[in-house]
């Protein structure tokens, strides 16, 4: 509830630009009569409590959406604010009526806002006649926050929840959701694929820390909506469009609208997705869907949705679907790994044969890593009723895996590719059936080997018994040599002022524990710390100061508890680094945070411009399973790109990236620990 009330109470942070019209914090307390001059008010002013005494048309009323008070948003010649009420007021508030509203200036989650003593209908009024037209990317510059606007879209969903209706509308440049109470007996899925203007006010999503991370817009009832073109009348008799048009050139294009497309059904996970091919099996297609209806393999079938980008082929969002009948059950198409990689088959049923190599233990569906050739590919069996049925696939055997190969594609944003580039191919099942042994794994297994080897080991000793007695001179001479190398080692490998390792001893270990993880298919982490104004500190105490706090710094860090293959290095001038192998995301944050927290307990006074009166570090963290593709300088950027946000976001902080599968699609994903 707390994170739906922050929407509401930054409602009021929002309108106009106008310097405050309030004395400054020291001069008297004058009254405040036009919304504007609420909103505008700095944090110190706001805070001071205002008497305020506004006319203003009522714009949105709500009490159900904030346990903490009823939410208000009203609006005068100057602009909108919002008003919050502990308690009902006497009479019903009806939006459109012209309200009195008495009370004093207060700070919301995110701005000011007004804390509502007396609310009163003095007469009728109408909802502003000035409306401005927005776009999505208007909003989200949060020029227009809290205003009364008009927005132009498709409606791509609508759903009930409690007392509340949610309209998913796709604007020309991005989607955007509209909430308002529902009224009795009132269709709203006839607005589905309705192309509409709506009035309302655009509020923001705040994150609890006072920052915008979205924005949606309220309205107040039905009449706020425009339809300007209508919905289809019965989208499962538009023309079918062949899978390979989705999403591809129309000229004068603004909106998607909903199209059906036709094909039979080769797998289904219910309530999850549905992937269809064309009868003529060349092209495929996987949709995202909540429909938990069966629908066989072979059946044929009707989906409507709204185009939309999904991975290598294009996908339909918010897809309703229907039986057309019988089909032909779909055919696998046999492919090599190579064949899957080139994305011609994304989307297929196809049939695979591979070597079983382990399992994943990132992923959040059962999943198997099979590799061919120089390829590795996951096979995934997500249906929950299959969980009990899963034979144990051994490692080593060769199987033929049949099911729906889904491609995953480059997203790395600062490449200038203009065609996508396939990175990584998945095969989805539909059931155990789906997978055939072909070979269990040899004999020759680690289990048979070990008595065989412990015998010959046993006879090579005696022989070699006698040879150590030779050896043992030879030794002795030259462990002398040796012990002066691993003197000369030592000094290259260790950072000369903190004696932890140095960069050249980071670069090794990364490199070594980076292929070992691609190996095993386990995750490995790195954590990159940067003092916080370390350059503030020198100038301000002196260089040599500086090298003590290095020195301290590296000490704090080298205090926290860690395994023995966990390396922690100095990654260059301010800088350090530390190698968690086999760590995943939950766990490298940990590591990261009591390491922030031991610099942080070094109480080292730090004056500097924008420190926190103490020396700190911003801490970045990424994790990775690697696969073929990645190499150690991917995880080296996903941290540095971490440790950026962590700065960004303030410092003395850790923020962490990780790979995420979204959709079908694997991406790095950066957020504030
Ligand atoms: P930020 O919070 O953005 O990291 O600010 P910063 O000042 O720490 O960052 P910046 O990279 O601009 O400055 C790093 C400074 O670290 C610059 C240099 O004077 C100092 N420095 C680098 N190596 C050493 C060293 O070995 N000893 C000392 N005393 N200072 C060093
Ligand atoms: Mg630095
Ligand atoms: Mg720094």
């Amino acid at each position: 509830m707390r994170r739906r009330a922050a929407i509401w109470i930054c409602a009021a942070c929002i309108v106009g630009c106008l310097p405050p019209t309030a004395s400054p914090a020291s001069g008297p307390m004058r009254v405040l009569t036009k919304a504007r001059a609420v909103h505008s008010l700095t944090v110190e002013e706001a805070r001071r409590g205002y008497p305020v005494r506004l006319r203003a048309v009522a714009t949105y009323y709500d009490p159900y959406v904030d346990s903490r008070h009823i939410a208000l948003l009203v609006h005068d010649a100057s602009g909108s604010v919002f008003v919050a009420l502990s308690s009902p007021p006497r009479g019903p508030i009806v939006p459109g009526r012209l309200l009195e509203v008495n009370g004093t200036s207060g700070l919301g989650d995110f701005a000011p806002i007004v804390n509502g003593s007396s609310v009163r209908v003095v007469g009728k009024s109408r909802f502003p006649a000035a409306a401005p037209r927005v776009s999505l990317t208007d909003l989200l510059r949060g020029k227009h926050d809290g205003a009364w606007i008009e927005v132009e879209g498709v409606v791509r969903s609508v759903r009930e929840i409690g007392r509340h209706v949610n309209l998913g509308i796709m604007l020309s440049d991005g989607f955007i959701y509209a909430t308002t109470l529902r009224e009795d007996g009132a269709n709203y899925s006839r607005l589905v694929d309705a192309m509409i203007t709506l009035h309302g006010n655009a509020v923001p999503v705040v994150n609890g820390k006072q920052q915008m991370t979205g924005v949606r817009i309220v309205f107040p009832d039905l009449k706020q909506v425009k339809i300007e073109e209508p919905a289809t009348a019965n989208p499962f008799q538009l023309p079918a469009l062949p899978i390979d048009r989705l999403l591809s050139y129309t000229p004068k294009i603004v909106f998607q609208r909903l199209v059906r497309v036709r094909g039979t059904v080769s797998l289904q996970w219910p309530g999850r997705s549905v992937c269809i091919q064309e009868t003529a099996a060349v092209n495929g297609l996987c949709v995202q869907t909540s429909e938990t209806a069966h629908f066989a393999n072979g059946e044929l079938v009707d989906i409507v949705g709204f185009p939309a980008i999904g991975g290598m082929t294009p996908t339909l969002t918010d897809a309703r679907m229907r039986s057309a009948g019988s089909g032909q059950t779909v055919v696998a198409t046999p492919v090599t790994a190579e064949q899957a990689m080139q994305g011609d088959y994304d989307a297929r049923l196809v049939q695979i044969e591979g070597r079983v190599i382990g399992k994943s233990r990132v992923a959040k569906d059962p999943t198997m890593v099979l590799a061919a050739g120089k390829f590795l590919f996951r096979v995934v069996l997500p249906d929950r009723r299959w969980a009990s049925a899963v034979p144990d696939w051994e490692e080593g055997s060769t199987l033929r895996v049949t099911g729906i190969c889904s491609v995953q594609i480059e997203t790395i944003g600062d490449i200038q590719e203009v065609l996508s580039v396939p990175s990584s191919f998945r095969i989805l099942l539909r059931s155990p059936e789906d997978v055939a042994v072909l070979q269990r794994p040899s004999w020759w297994t680690p289990n048979h080997l070990f008595p065989l080897l412990v015998g010959a080991l046993a006879i090579t000793l005696c022989v070699l018994g006698w040879v150590a007695v030779l050896r043992h001179r030879i030794a002795e001479q030259t462990a002398v040599i040796q012990n002066q190398n691993v003197v000369f080692r030592n000094l290259s490998f260790k950072d000369g002022l903190t004696g932890i390792p140095n960069r050249r001893q980071f670069d090794e270990t990364l490199d070594a524990e980076f292929k070992r993880s691609a190996r095993s298919l386990s995750p490995v982490s790195l954590l990159l710390l940067d003092i916080d104004h370390f350059k503030d500190l020198n100038d301000e105490y002196g260089h040599q100061h500086g090298d003590e706090c290095l020195k301290r710094v590296a000490e704090a860090l080298t205090s926290v508890p860690l395994r023995d293959r966990d390396l922690v290095a100095r990654y260059g001038g301010e800088e350090f680094a530390v190698i968690l192998p086999d760590c995943d995301e939950i766990g490298a944050p940990m590591v990261a945070e009591r390491m922030r927290v031991a610099v942080f307990d070094l109480a080292i006074a730090h004056r500097g411009s924008g420190s926190h009166g103490r020396l700190s570090i911003s801490v970045g963290c990424a994790t990775m399973v690697p696969d073929h593709r990645d190499t150690s300088n991917s995880l080296v950027a996903m941290a540095d790109r971490a440790l950026y946000q962590a700065k960004l976001l303030g410092r003395n902080r850790t923020s962490a990236a990780a790979e995420e599968y979204q959709g079908s699609r694997t991406v790095s994903v950066v957020s504030p620990v």
